[in-house]
C-alpha cells in the first residue's frame, strides 16, 4: 500500500507565502486571505460529511454517489481512509484490509477512484450497510455487450442456476429459431402486437436490433418482481442499456465482453444460425457496441460461461442455492 499524501487538497491548493518568488508574484493580501478562508471551510464542509456519517444521517452509498458527481466537493475532495474510517466499526486495520481487498490505494480521494473501484466500492457499501438495513437487496441488472459474446448463454446459465433471479423475458417481432419457445426465450408478436405495447406503455425499454427487428423489455414483470425483493436480470442491446440507466438509474450496467475480436467472429461464424448478409450487419454493430465499455459499471470477460455468471450474480448480491463462498464472509 502507498503512504498517504502529506497535504491536505485544500491547504495544498492555496498560494505559496511567496518566499522565492518575490514581491512581484506573490498572489496579493486579499487573495491569500480568500484561498485560506476556502481552505478553511472545505475542511469543516469535509469534516461535516465525516461526522454525518458517524452518526448514520448519511448513508455511505449516497454520498460515494455525490462525490462521484461532484468530485471537487467535500463528499469528493473526502480522503478514501477517512471516509471508510467514519463509518460505523470500521477502524485502521479494517480500512487497510477493505483498500488491499477492493483494492484502492490508500491515498485516493472519493471522486477520484477509477469506474471499477468505484463499482466495486459501491458493492461492498451496499452489501454491508444497506442489505443489513433493509434485510435483502433488490437489484435490477442490465447485461448487455457485443453480437455472440455469449449474453444469451450467460443468462440461461444464471435462470438455471440462481433461481432467486427474475430473467426478463422480452418481446420480440423476429420469427423464433428451432428450439425456441413461445414465452420462454421471446414472446413472439408481430408488428402491430408490438405497435400495441409501445402505445400502451406496457414496454420499460425498445429498440431495433441490427437495424432489423424489434425487441423490448415488458415492465409489469420487473416492477412486481422488484417490489417483492428479487433480482432482475436484463439481456438486451446496449440501445436498450441506455434507455433502461434512464428511467432507473440504479440498474447496473454490465458489459459482457469477448475475450478478443477473433475469438467474437469465430462464435458468431460458428454457431451458424444468421446468413452471412446478417452475420456482417451483427460485426458492423459489435463494432459500434464494443466502443461503448466506458459506459457501463462493470465489465466481465466471458472466458467461461459459470465465471462469468457468477461474476454477473455477485453484482446482485445473490447466490446460487448451495454456492457460498467464505471469501465473502472474510472481513464484513
Ligand atoms: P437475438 O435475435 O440473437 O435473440 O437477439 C439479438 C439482440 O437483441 C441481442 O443483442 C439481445 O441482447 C437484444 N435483445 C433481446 N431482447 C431485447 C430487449 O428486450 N430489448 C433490447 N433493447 N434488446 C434486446
Amino acid at each position: 500500500m502507498s503512504t498517504p499524501l502529506e497535504n491536505d487538497p485544500s491547504t495544498a491548493a492555496a498560494p505559496s507565502t511567496g518566499h522565492r518568488t518575490g514581491r512581484t508574484t506573490r498572489p496579493p493580501e486579499v487573495d491569500r486571505a480568500a484561498a485560506s478562508r476556502a481552505a478553511v471551510a472545505a475542511r469543516r464542509a469535509r469534516a461535516a460529511v465525516k461526522a454525518d456519517l458517524a452518526a448514520g444521517t448519511r448513508s455511505p452509498v449516497e454520498v460515494l454517489d455525490t462525490a462521484t458527481g461532484d468530485p471537487a466537493g467535500p463528499e469528493g475532495t473526502l480522503r478514501i481512509t477517512d471516509f471508510l474510517m467514519s463509518l460505523k466499526a470500521i477502524g485502521v486495520t479494517k480500512t487497510a484490509e477493505i483498500l488491499t481487498r477492493l483494492p484502492i490505494a490508500d491515498v485516493k480521494r472519493l471522486g477520484g477512484l477509477g469506474k471499477h473501484q468505484r463499482a466495486r466500492l459501491r458493492e461492498f457499501l451496499l452489501e454491508r450497510f444497506e442489505r443489513a438495513r433493509t434485510g435483502h437487496l433488490t437489484r435490477l441488472v442490465v447485461l448487455a455487450g457485443p453480437t455472440a459474446v455469449g449474453k444469451g448463454t450467460v443468462a440461461r446459465h444464471i435462470r438455471q442456476n440462481y433461481p432467486d433471479v427474475l430473467l426478463s423475458v422480452s418481446a420480440t417481432t423476429r420469427v423464433p429459431r428451432p428450439g425456441e419457445v413461445d414465452g420462454v426465450d421471446y414472446y413472439f408478436v408481430d408488428d402491430t402486437e408490438f405497435d400495441r405495447l409501445i402505445a400502451d406503455h406496457e414496454l420499460l425499454e425498445w429498440a431495433k436490433v441490427h437495424n432489423s427487428h424489434r425487441y423490448g423489455t415488458p415492465r409489469a414483470p420487473i416492477e412486481r418482481a422488484l417490489a417483492e425483493g428479487r433480482s432482475v436480470l436484463l439481456e438486451i442491446d446496449l440501445q436498450g442499456a441506455r434507455q433502461v440507466r434512464a428511467a432507473m438509474p440504479d440498474a447496473v450496467l454490465v458489459f459482457l465482453a469477448p475475450p478478443s475480436w477473433d475469438e467474437l467472429v469465430r462464435r458468431l461464424i460458428g454457431r451458424g444460425t444468421e446468413s452471412q448478409e446478417e452475420q456482417r450487419r451483427r460485426l458492423a454493430t459489435a463494432k459500434v457496441e464494443l466502443a461503448s465499455q466506458d459506459e457501463f459499471d462493470a465489465r466481465v470477460v466471458n472466458s467461461s460461461v459459470p465465471e462469468a455468471a457468477r461474476e454477473v450474480v455477485d453484482l446482485m448480491q445473490v447466490r446460487a442455492r448451495r454456492q457460498r463462498r467464505a471469501a465473502r464472509s472474510s472481513g464484513r
